[in-house]
């Protein structure tokens, strides 16, 4: 893809996220883009950074410590928004910024140890909160009593929960996915001390709105930005 045309699509995004961002009544500094650029080549991540955008997430710890060898840990806020395994753990850290996808306590728990020789591990924590099976996350039901547990670990700053909607047409049914997720952070702000809840990473290319409208600070946009991935 050509720059100017994601310097164009980009504008387009922005636009939709400051209306729908009034309509929650905030403005659209609330809300950032995290810019996907998985199977995407490196050099998109700096036609990205090029553009105005300063966070990028991938989804695959081997694919995001490739891009942060070629273009630079600090050229970029780099977000890891896909499912860790607990044997990546102490690797990944060194390679981002944000986790999206913290989805157990068992994980939480492997984080914790390898914090010790960094900096704190900053996270969300991922829930199911439309309850399809194939969603990683935890449940709804059981997040206070694990996030109980993960936030008195050291070594983690758990700044939010992330969510992914269903796949499916209907409106309704995605709104009430992200609604119960911003319910759950609100909830879990009240109940559990050492939760940090300033952050809702919900929203894709197509239901960022939708989104927005219900909270979300962090949408994690691709195909809208760079187009379909290569297969
Ligand atoms: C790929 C991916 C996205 C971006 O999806 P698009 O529909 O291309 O915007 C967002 N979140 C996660 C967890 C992803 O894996």
């Amino acid at each position: 893809m050509m720059p100017d045309e994601l310097v164009s699509r980009l504008a387009f995004v922005r636009e939709r996220i400051a209306a729908a961002a009034e309509r929650s009544g905030r403005t659209a500094d609330a809300v950032t883009i995290v810019a996907v650029t998985k199977t995407y080549p490196a050099a998109t991540v700096l036609s990205a950074r090029d553009a105005g955008l300063r966070d990028v997430g991938e989804n695959r710890v081997q694919e995001l410590a490739e891009k942060v060898e070629t273009v630079g840990r600090d050229a970029v806020k780099w977000h890891l928004i896909g499912h860790l395994q607990r044997n990546k753990a102490r690797r990944a850290i060194q390679s981002f910024d944000l986790l999206h996808s913290l989805d157990s306590v068992r994980l939480a728990r492997e984080l914790s140890a390898a914090a010790a020789e960094s900096a704190p591990v900053r996270t969300l924590v991922q829930v199911n909160a439309s309850g399809e099976e194939s969603k990683s996350g935890l449940e709804l039901s059981e997040l206070i009593e694990a996030l109980g547990t993960i936030c008195e670990l050291p070594g983690l700053r758990v700044e939010g929960l992330m969510t992914m909607a269903p796949f499916t047409d209907d409106r309704n049914v995605v709104r009430r996915t992200f609604e119960a997720t911003r319910r759950a952070r609100d909830e879990a702000a009240r109940q559990i001390p050492g939760f940090r809840g300033e952050h809702l990473s919900m929203g894709m290319s197509n239901d960022y709105e939708a989104a927005v409208e219900e909270g979300s600070t962090l949408v994690r946009l691709g195909t809208v930005l760079f187009g379909a991935r290569p297969t």
